[in-house]
């Protein structure tokens, strides 16, 4: 997804931008891109900065931590990046700076990419330990069986399964 950062003045500029899951080309553990990012942004040149502001919206598919059953999220984040546009052809991006938000990039090459920027993003935004939902049953230790969908009948607390036709029959 790149910019054209001659394009962009000091007037601002609405800019929506799109990148499937294959040109990010994300590589997460346990999560995919289940749709394209789009990106709504809004463009500024002030001087040698150019400010961009907005947000990226999107959908990741997540393993559960618990149930290992996979499940959708929408997301939308925040993105805001000032770029610093420098006569120097020797500056080069700094992948790994301090600051997330503020980068250099020589003017002359004019088109600015914002893979890295995304992809950054949204490493950091996803949660260590995804949930389907915030009280997934989990698999049993026993069986294995997703205890989302029915009991397993496994002894595990209490509750002895060879009660369980007995209290079928008082239930009746
Ligand atoms: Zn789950
Ligand atoms: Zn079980």
């Amino acid at each position: 997804m790149e910019i054209q950062l001659d394009t962009i003045t000091e007037a601002t500029s609405e800019l929506t931008l799109k990148a499937t899951p294959e040109q990010l080309n994300l590589k997460l553990d346990l999560a995919t891109l289940g749709s394209d990012v789009v990106y709504n942004l809004t463009a500024r040149r002030i001087e040698d900065e150019v400010f961009l502001d907005g947000t990226l919206t999107f959908t990741m598919n997540l393993t559960c931590a618990r149930c290992v059953e996979e499940f959708a999220t929408p997301f939308r984040l925040p993105l805001r990046l000032v770029i610093q546009l420098v006569a120097d052809e020797s500056f080069v991006r700094e992948e790994d700076a301090d600051s997330e938000e503020f980068v250099l990039f020589p003017e002359a090459r004019k088109a600015f990419s914002l893979d890295q920027q995304v992809r950054d993003l949204i490493a950091l935004e996803l949660p260590m330990k995804p949930l389907c939902r915030i009280d997934c049953r989990g698999l049993c230790p026993q069986c294995g069986a997703n205890l989302n969908e029915s009991p397993c009948g496994c002894k595990t607390s209490g509750t002895d399964p060879r009660w369980d036709g007995l209290r079928k029959l008082s239930n009746n």
